[in-house]
């Protein structure tokens, strides 16, 4: 980082120590600012049951590339993680099949977020100007000054406590308060999106102390309006999400409707869950909602910016959402390296990320539909194995959309506009190609008219020399 920036900050405040603000402490720590954690959770290394949300989560190589900065990166690759190198379809009459994510190398790798919440929270602990401040609920802040005001639950006692750091990072996830207090200020845009469809999750249990399923793959039940999928975990267990309009929860009231909805849909999950553990989990779990938010700029002035869910939450179906945040991170540091001063590298942090963070959660959205009813069609598996065919032959060239997005660090925005020019490529191969068939078609047809129409005046001339 430039001197003016590392002069101009002598003391920044993370608000949120989850999957991105605990890293962002870290390299901000590794760079040697003196930083404060805040959180509103009491610190989760020491708690029995950590209640929120997904279990396990698909790590790809934006958050390996942020883990490299606090050497992380290979402990995941290597000793955690759980390679997952192919989908498993399963089909409603319980026969699967596999389709690669990419080539033989490639894979995402499953992990638990509390695991690597933990082993941040642990990375930190190693940094002796990194200060922990659980139980800390933002209730308050002014960008201006800056001064951010927190409720502090402390031996069932409640104060408030004001700090004034001089730079805010607000790493406090969807329902950012930081982000609220953005909301109140001139040309700020916002906008945000329930999708029809809510999650549960459900899990499967070990079978002989061994994996139940195929354990390198991630699962996937596409059905059309609704899918289910499943990760695998360390304990060897799978969890499940299921993915469904909220309508079709609400409509699944008893024991025999559940029981009737599985057996039509999942058969061939009854048995790896357990039927009563099926009954048991579905009416004791809450389905929970999926938002998709947007927002710009992400920062005010020099005071204050914005990282992760705070700035771009997204439907999970391209296992992007930590991924994206923790890609945020290095996009920050980036702006301060190049930056002057710690104003324009919040600009520039706002004017690089804000378009590829929108384009992720575009992209989310679409997958929404690829996986639960994409999958199921010939023609995308075709179209797969059109793009690894071409992937294959011009591999600097021809990036298919899911590579792009998982297996390089290709800007989210050129992802979209990388598939847009592979589509019209193949419209036009294709269309050539039909133009190509119907070419040989009517040239096929016209031989055949040419000798009907020899057999046709052959015969005339017996006709007539027969009547003549
Ligand atoms: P969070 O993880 O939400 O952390 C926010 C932190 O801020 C929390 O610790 C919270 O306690 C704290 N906080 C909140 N409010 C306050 C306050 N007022 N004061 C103080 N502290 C506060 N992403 C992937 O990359 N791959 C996946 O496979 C994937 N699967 C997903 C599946 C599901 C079902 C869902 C819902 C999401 C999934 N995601 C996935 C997305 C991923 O979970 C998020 O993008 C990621 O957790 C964002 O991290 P964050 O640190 O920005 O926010």
């Amino acid at each position: 980082m430039k001197m003016d920036s590392q002069e101009e900050l002598q003391h920044i405040a993370v608000v949120g120590a989850g999957l991105v603000g605990a890293l962002e402490a870290c390299l901000l720590a590794k760079k040697g600012y003196k930083v404060d954690v805040y959180d509103v959770r009491p610190d989760i290394r020491k708690m029995e049951h950590v209640a929120g949300r997904s279990i396990n989560l698909a790590m790809s190589v934006r958050a390996l590339t942020a883990l490299k900065g606090i050497d992380l990166d290979e402990h995941i690759k290597n000793e955690y993680g759980i390679p997952m190198h192919s989908r498993m379809i399963h089909n409603k009459d319980g026969s699967k099949y596999g389709i690669p994510y990419g080539k033989k190398n490639e894979c995402i790798y499953s992990v638990g977020r509390r695991y690597v919440n933990e082993i941040l929270l642990n990375k930190g602990e190693e940094f002796s100007n990194i200060t922990y401040h659980f139980n800390h609920k933002l209730v308050k802040a002014d960008l201006n000054k800056p001064e951010l005001t927190f409720s502090v639950d402390q031996h069932n006692q409640n104060e408030q406590i004001t700090v004034n750091p001089d730079l805010i990072i607000g790493c406090d996830g969807a329902y950012s308060t930081v982000r609220k207090e953005m909301m109140r200020k001139p040309r700020f845009n916002y906008s945000q999106e329930y999708i029809p469809h809510a999650y549960m999750e459900l899990s499967v249990p070990p079978v002989n102390d061994d994996f139940a399923m195929e354990k390198n793959y991630l699962h996937i039940w596409p059905r059309g309006q609704f899918m289910m999928i499943a990760l695998p975990n360390q304990d060897k267990s799978f969890t499940l999400t299921l993915f469904m309009p909220t309508d079709t929860f609400s409509g699944i009231k008893n024991r025999e409707d559940l029981l009737q909805f599985f057996q039509d849909n999942f058969r061939d999950s009854i048995d790896l869950i357990g039927e009563e553990k099926l009954v048991e989990d579905y009416f004791a779990n809450p389905y929970l909602p999926l938002v998709s938010i947007k927002c710009k700029p992400y920062n005010v002035g020099a005071t204050s910016v914005i990282l992760g869910d705070a700035a771009h939450a997204m439907v999970p179906f391209y296992g992007q959402g930590m991924n994206c945040g923790m890609e945020d991170c290095i996009v920050l540091n980036d702006c301060f390296e190049s930056e002057g001063s710690v104003s324009s590298a919040l600009d520039k942090y706002t004017k690089v990320r804000n378009p590829d963070a929108e384009a992720m959660c575009d992209l989310a959205l679409y997958n929404y539909v690829e996986m639960r009813d994409l999958v199921n069609k010939k023609t995308f598996l075709l179209r797969k194995k059109l793009d690894s065919l071409l992937h294959w032959m011009f591999p600097n060239f021809w990036v298919p959309l899911y590579t792009s997005v998982t297996f390089t660090r290709m800007r989210y925005h050129k992802c979209i506009s990388n598939k847009a020019w592979q589509d019209s490529t193949l419209t036009w191969i294709t269309t050539g190609g039909s133009i190509a068939c119907l070419a040989a078609a009517i040239i096929t047809a016209r031989q055949n008219y040419n000798s009907i129409n020899c057999l046709t005046m052959k015969f005339v001339d017996f006709v007539s020399n027969y009547i003549k």
